[in-house]
């Protein structure tokens, strides 16, 4: 066979893109999730639930710098987040849902 051809329907795919010398940007990973032909995909990284009440613990340990002020309370930036597991580890409040499955 000389030649062939390969069409893909239906995918789901993640962008990951580390600088972990901070040389292009103020935050090391860059990530993004993407699908097309009807795929469905879960936003990378764990959540914050309503448990959550603002101490910051979670912000202080985010190396990523992927947690955020959210009025009164914080979120995730999942293009930043790499799951790395550290936030819920500082939280005393049961207030960080685990990553779901891509
Ligand atoms: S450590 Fe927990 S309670 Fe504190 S801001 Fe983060 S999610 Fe909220
Ligand atoms: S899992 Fe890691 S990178 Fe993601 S928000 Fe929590 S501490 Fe930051």
């Amino acid at each position: 066979m000389k030649g062939a051809n390969f069409v893909m329907h239906a995918a789901k795919g993640e962008i990951f893109d580390v600088d972990f010398e901070k040389v292009l940007s103020d935050y090391k990973l860059y990530r993004e999730r993407f699908s097309f032909g009807g795929m469905e995909y879960n936003k990378a990284g764990p959540t914050i639930n309503d448990n959550c009440v603002g101490c910051g613990m979670c912000y202080k340990a985010c190396s990523f710098k992927a947690i955020e002020p959210d009025g009164d309370k914080y979120k995730v930036n999942t293009n930043r987040c790499d799951d790395c597991g550290d936030c819920q580890l500082v939280c005393k409040f049961d207030a960080i849902d685990e990553s779901k499955e891509f």
